[in-house]
């Protein structure tokens, strides 16, 4: 069995039957796993409540060039195990709008098109032309054009297959948001006193096609801040689940349990997880 504390951002005692670390194409062609298996990058949007029976595949792929331009666009390719935010930061260093809003998101380029990331009205789903995958059923690779990823709130058509690589379309003449410089650094200040390793991020839920905060309604109830046992939120937004240090996974679900019933018993709101409960 493999310990996982390391590679879930909430540091949660887990554990795996087995690992394998994907650095290169040839891994891949050697890869023989048998289910079941899951991928899995940075961590931050899993919750490992059990253990898991079988294989993790952390995807480790690197690499991120200019294939063409013109005066007007980019396109870039984007290998899915690069770091998201170094990505964003790349693209805002050359003047290339597109991503800037979703700086500071943590996690890869890979799971960023799977789930479809999205912030300050910014998305994968807008900036993605195409997304190689390499099915391991087939052993073979397939090229998903941007319609064929079918993205939707946070989903896509993309969730069975290996993310290799991604190419996105960034813009050279697209302003970046007026408030985009103040609130990255509001944001990063955040960051810096409180990581974002150790939190768990549910998200907006809708309610007859209104976008509700959810963290607004947790607010109101009392939730920000509230510490039961080792777990608590970020001082700063009751969305952010935040273990204090050596919670266990069960104990972080009851935690967010307890904020659903809650939320469920004054506002009649069902949330729903955007996290992968394991
Ligand atoms: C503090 C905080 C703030 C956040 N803010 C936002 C936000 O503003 N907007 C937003 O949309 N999300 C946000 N998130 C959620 C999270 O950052 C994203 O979901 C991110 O894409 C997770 O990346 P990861 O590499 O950690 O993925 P992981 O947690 O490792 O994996 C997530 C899922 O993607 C799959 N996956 C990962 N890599 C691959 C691959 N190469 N091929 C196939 N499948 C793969 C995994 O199997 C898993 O199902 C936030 C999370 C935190 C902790």
């Amino acid at each position: 069995m493999v310990d996982l504390t390391s590679y879930n951002t909430l540091r949660v005692p887990a554990k795996a039957h087995d690992f394998k670390i994907l650095r290169s194409l040839k891994d891949l062609k050697e890869l023989r796993v048998d289910e079941p298996y899951m991928f899995l990058c940075l961590g931050a949007n899993v919750l490992f409540v059990h253990d898991f029976p079988g294989t993790i595949i952390q995807v480790n792929l690197k690499g991120k060039k200019v294939i063409s331009e013109n005066n007007e666009e980019v396109i870039i390719e984007v290998a899915a195990g690069e770091n998201w935010h170094e990505l964003v930061m790349w693209t805002v260093e050359n003047n290339w709008s597109g991503m800037e809003n979703m700086a500071l998101i943590p996690g890869t380029a890979g799971a960023a098109v799977v789930g479809n990331i999205a912030a300050y009205g910014q998305n994968q789903g807008d900036l993605v032309q195409s997304v190689e995958v390499y099915d391991l059923q087939q052993n073979s690779f397939e090229i998903f054009t941007h319609d064929q990823c079918k993205f939707v709130y946070r989903n896509s058509a993309l969730k069975k297959y290996l993310i290799t690589k991604v190419i996105y379309k960034v813009s050279k003449t697209a302003q970046f948001s007026t408030d985009y410089h103040s609130r990255y650094e509001s944001l990063e200040k955040e960051l810096q006193a409180y990581p974002t390793e150790k939190m768990l991020y549910p998200d907006k839920v809708e309610a007859d096609l209104v976008k509700i905060p959810a963290g607004r309604l947790l607010d109101e109830l009392g939730w920000r801040g509230k510490t039961i046992g080792q777990v608590s939120t970020f001082e700063k937004h009751a969305l952010a689940i935040i273990n204090l240090g050596g919670a266990t996974g069960q104990e972080i679900f009851d935690y967010a349990e307890a904020m659903r019933a809650d939320i469920r018993k004054n506002f009649d709101i069902e949330l729903e997880y955007e996290v992968r409960i394991i």
